[in-house]
């Protein structure tokens, strides 16, 4: 049977942590959903649409790979779109206490999904969107956190405030 996951996040503005985790599952996984969430607490640098532009032109290679925007009940909308599993990066221990507590609720919401976490890489554990935002701000290179295809799209972007 046909499996289809879901990577969620802000992916304000999208690492080679992220891409990394959606290539991986890719490869174990028939479909994977890349969702950006719009209804986030933080106010974002990067519109929602530049977020999906920059993960689909960072995904381009991936075929089974479709990146959507997402509002309300992340568990809802797996319902609606037949997804089996939730994917998850995990960086470190501090990640695992959130992750953990809302893996069991998303199962509480929806008792058929799953939550699958991916150790995240050793190259690339380190890397989170504000990382990347803080230091292209301060005019640091962010060349080795972020895809080649969408460097100097989110560099100019950044300095421009
Ligand atoms: P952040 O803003 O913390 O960078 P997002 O909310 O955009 O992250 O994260 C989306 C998903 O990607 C989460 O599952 C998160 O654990 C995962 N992720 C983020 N950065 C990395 C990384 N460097 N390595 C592995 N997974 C990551």
């Amino acid at each position: 049977m046909s499996k289809t996951v879901i990577c969620p996040g802000s992916f304000d503005p999208v690492t080679l942590g992220h891409v990394d985790i959606i290539t991986r599952a890719s490869k174990m996984f028939d479909k994977v959903i890349v969702a950006v969430l719009v209804n986030s607490s933080k106010t974002p640098s990067f519109s929602i649409e530049e977020r999906i532009e920059l993960l689909q032109d960072s995904t381009c290679g991936i075929e089974n790979v479709e990146v959507v925007s997402f509002n309300g009940l992340l568990a809802e909308y797996c319902r609606e779109r037949k997804v089996d599993a939730i994917v998850k990066g995990l960086r470190a221990v501090t990640d695992f206490e959130y992750e953990f507590q809302m893996a069991l609720t998303n199962k509480k919401l929806n008792p058929m999904l799953e939550t699958i976490f991916l150790t995240a890489d050793a190259d690339s554990m380190y890397l989170s969107s504000s990382m990347v935002r803080e230091v292209a701000s301060m005019g640091g290179d962010i060349s080795n956190f972020v895809p080649k295809c969408v460097h100097q799209r989110i560099v100019e972007r950044l300095n421009k405030g």
